[in-house]
């Protein structure tokens, strides 16, 4: 038991944070607030609006005759419905606030038995809901994709091809600096999760779905596992991890830090681009010695 605790207490404190060499930065490419839910083709110029039996067509249709062909969340945002009716068979509905505007998404005639999210779940920009299909009232495989602004549908093509972006969706601090998408070295449709780096299975995850990363800690066996929830590890090999961008904020001097509340280095000039690799107590490094303010910094996924 005590043995126990004491190796637990060893592991929280080795939160490794790597070593990059200098404050080298990039530039910052613009988040899009809303992409293309799947690949295909839809009509051209859409054919949001066009006349159908029950009245207006409220959203566009996105097909191709790929099997196992992904339907991945246009926004990051909450699941407000998972489920199966006769007219858009498997569904999901997800609701999204961007900006302070309140927007809605809708996903149907996915494949039975596919859906990958359901009611309350959070998910991100890119994260696989499931597969096209062709159920409820279809007569072929694609995804019927509704984008509705409050309660208004809207043709979603000039969102999901970037004309209109209403906002470049930067990421608020919740202690998250990646993501991981799960992912199978063996094939298997699921990978598993650790209470602790290394040991204590808790349970699997599908693969192919996305997660915030809290931070990573290395293992007995020298990986690191990435922490996606208290408690909840995956090690390195089972997820692609992508490390958010953070741009220096312009309007006020922005000082990089030596540690978290620690003594500030020098003045970085706006617009700087850096790739975060922790996030901690409203706090961000960009290596082991140079910390920003949260607040100083505008983060991009
Ligand atoms: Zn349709």
């Amino acid at each position: 038991m005590k043995k126990n605790l004491v190796v637990k207490l060893l592991l929280s404190f080795i939160l490794i944070v790597s070593i990059f060499g200098g404050l080298t930065s990039g530039t910052a490419s613009a988040a899009q607030a809303f992409i293309k839910p799947a690949t295909g083709i839809t009509p051209t110029g859409g054919d949001f609006g066009d006349y159908r039996s029950h009245g207006s067509h409220n959203g566009i249709d996105i097909s191709n005759n790929d099997a196992n062909s992904p339907i991945k969340a246009s926004a990051g945002g909450t699941v407000t419905t998972s489920g199966v009716n006769s007219y858009w068979g498997e569904y999901i509905i997800l609701s999204h606030s961007i900006a302070g505007q309140s927007y809605k998404t809708i996903y149907a005639h996915m494949t039975t038995g596919s859906r990958k999210v359901f009611y309350g779940n959070t998910v991100v920009q890119g994260q696989l809901l499931g597969y096209m299909g062709s159920t409820g009232e279809s007569t072929g495989q694609h995804l019927h994709f509704e984008l509705h602004v409050g309660t208004t549908p809207v043709n979603p093509l000039p969102y999901i091809n970037g004309t209109i972006n209403p906002a470049p969706s930067y990421h608020e601090y919740d202690g998250t600096y990646a993501s991981l998408r799960t992912k199978s070295v063996t094939g298997g449709d699921t990978i598993n999760v650790y209470s602790h780096p290394g040991y204590g299975l808790k349970g699997t995850l599908p693969v192919g779905n996305q997660y915030k990363v809290y931070s990573r800690a290395l293992g007995s066996d020298q990986k690191y596992y990435y922490a996606i929830g208290a408690d909840t590890y995956v090690h390195q090999d089972n997820g692609t991890v992508t490390q958010y961008k953070g741009t220096v904020k312009s309007g006020t001097t922005v000082y990089v830090y030596d540690s978290i509340n620690g003594t500030a280095k020098q003045a970085i000039s706006a617009g700087s681009t850096y790739t975060l690799i922790a996030a901690r107590e409203g706090w961000y490094a960009i290596d082991s010695t140079n910390w920003f303010k949260a607040t100083d910094l505008n983060v991009t996924k």
